[in-house]
């Protein structure tokens, strides 16, 4: 066979040549606007000249602080298709953090939104190695700032030039883009994609078995696009010629629910808490998501009761999947198999509400106490991959021993695998509850908690025990309607039938919110730390 290589040139030139007029539609912080694939292929041409008159080469890194929304896509294939490496970088994150980042990747020039203007003026002073900084804005002006050089993004774009030629020597091997984990702790991570990996990653987007990806799909990632890529979303939807939806700074729940009515969304990709806040908007008004194929949930479990309310009360359906930064991210994804279908809701529920399937094109190995472990959905593991679109190492960092061994990634998931090979995530091994020398699954606890039609948000955590070593305290955002009625004695009782005694939480605390991560995941690092605060206290 040809060894042709894999490159991020070909996707974006497929939907030039094949669909100029489908659209891309970018919400940015003056409205709506719309592209066809032929403005945006054209516009992406003028950005990789004007950054090549800027004086960006092969393998510069060229940092991105930015929403999703078009300039942020045109970014994604100006930078790769020219040889240099796009690192989308979390705006969400602290200064310290978004400082080590772009030192650790020694960016060269820094694409940055107008309100992500004033965190990295902040910092300016610790970069070493950014030569130019542009500003993305609908405005025809510059805003305000100490930022040197500083150029103006449409104005770079205007005297670019639109028939510029993409590399298409480049070895597909060549890294393609950057990112970094979002840092539970200590440092964040990074990541480096090559062309061939993202290529492959995006194929298998496309599968029917998996997310099914294709020209007639609507695609509206909420998940950011410095969060994996959006988990590879983007760069699918330009090689498929799917319509694209990209929602922008600040969305709430109801900006949401409006864009995939008016935009006749199919599927959209966001973690559970993005879910939970529609769900509540959905509560409250009324909108038609009829055009809805699914949901995607990922980056965290998604909790039984809300896939259920989803689709039975709100007939939208709902996909969920696992993956992380360091697989690109999709690895897993639940996807009923056709002899496993029933008419039994609560049974196809008990397969939708674990996270599946290896995708095809990965390998994977779950290593218990004893090797490798039963296929019964009880023993438990650590989750083991890899594949063309798993990372090798991490960059330039001491880490990589630590999840990297004999060619495959540790997870740092603790996982059990059913009878037919469905993977549920029962922990990360950090946050596994070890109680008297068994385990607790957080997870197991935090999903039937949401699954009380009171509770709107909830946590459980390790705290440390004399005896037990450690025990579990629950967390609990109650739903507005039932706040200060629902007390703790009803709530075990929910409890009590689901769980051996030994699994319930020692104290159930009442909070206004759960704190979050950068990327919207139960932030349990502070609600562990604060417990801890207060039990000092008293
Ligand atoms: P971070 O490690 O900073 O949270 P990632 O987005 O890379 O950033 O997170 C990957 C982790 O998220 C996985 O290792 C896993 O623990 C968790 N995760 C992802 N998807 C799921 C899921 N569907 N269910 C449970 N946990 C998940």
């Amino acid at each position: 066979m040809m060894q042709t290589p894999l490159l991020l040139t070909q996707m974006i030139e497929r939907a030039e040549k094949y669909f100029p007029q489908k659209q891309v539609i970018s919400r940015t912080e003056s409205g709506i606007q719309r592209f066809t694939y032929k403005e945006w292929g054209q516009r992406t041409r003028r950005l990789a000249s004007a950054l090549t008159k800027l004086g960006m080469q092969e393998g510069d890194k060229i940092g991105t602080l930015a929403w999703n929304h078009h300039r942020h896509l045109e970014a994604y294939f100006a930078i790769p298709c020219s040889g240099a490496v796009l690192h989308t970088i979390n705006i969400r994150l602290s200064p310290q953090h978004v400082s080590y980042i772009i030192n650790n990747a020694e960016d060269q020039i820094l694409l940055i939104d107008s309100d992500v203007v004033p965190l990295i003026e902040k910092i300016q002073h610790e970069l070493n190695s950014v030569k130019a900084y542009i500003i993305m804005t609908d405005s025809d002006t510059l805003p305000e700032t100490s930022l040197h050089p500083v150029y103006h993004y449409e104005t770079l774009l205007k005297e670019g030039d639109p028939s510029f030629a993409f590399r298409d020597d480049l070895d597909e091997n060549a890294p393609a883009g950057m990112c970094y984990t979002s840092a539970t702790t200590g440092n964040p991570k990074g990541v480096v994609y090559s062309h061939r990996g993202t290529v492959l990653h995006s194929l298998s987007l496309g599968l029917t078995d998996t997310t099914g990806i294709s020209e007639r799909d609507v695609a509206l990632p909420v998940v950011p696009m410095f969060h994996v890529n959006a988990w590879g979303l983007p760069f699918a939807a330009v090689w498929f010629g799917t319509t694209q939806v990209l929602p922008g700074p600040y969305f709430t729940p109801k900006i949401l629910a409006e864009l995939m009515e008016s935009e006749k969304v199919t599927v959209s990709a966001g973690v559970p808490t993005i879910w939970l806040g529609l769900l509540n908007e959905l509560e409250s008004n009324t909108y038609d998501l009829s055009t809805v194929r699914y949901l995607l949930c990922g980056g965290s479990a998604a909790p039984r009761g809300m896939i259920k309310t989803f689709e039975q009360k709100y007939n939208i359906p709902f996909m969920h999947a696992y993956g992380m930064t360091e697989t690109s991210p999709l690895a897993v994804v639940s996807v009923t198999k056709s002899y496993l279908e029933t008419e039994d809701y609560e049974e196809q529920l008990n397969i939708k509400a674990k996270q599946g399937l290896l995708v095809p094109g990965l390998e994977m190995k779950i290593i218990g106490k004893d090797g490798e472990v039963k296929w019964d959905g009880q023993e438990m593991g650590e989750l083991a991959l890899r594949g063309p679109w798993i990372a090798s190492e991490y960059y330039k960092d001491e880490r990589t021993q630590d999840s990297f061994r004999d060619g495959w990634l540790y997870t740092g998931d603790v996982v059990t695998i059913d009878e037919e090979g469905y993977i549920k995530i029962v922990d990360r091994t950090k946050d596994l509850i070890k109680s008297g020398g068994e385990w607790i699954s957080s997870v197991d606890i935090e999903n039937a908690l949401m699954a009380h039609e009171e509770i709107f948000e909830a946590a459980v955590v390790a705290v440390p025990h004399e005896q037990w070593q450690e025990r579990p305290i629950a967390c609990v955002v109650v739903k507005e309607q039932a706040k200060g009625k629902l007390d703790k004695q009803e709530i075990y009782e929910f409890l009590r039938p689901q769980f051996a005694k030994w699994w319930l939480p020692d104290d159930i605390l009442f909070l206004d919110e759960i704190p979050k991560t950068s990327v919207g995941k139960f932030l349990k690092r502070a609600l562990r730390e604060q417990i801890q605060e207060n039990m000092k206290e008293v």
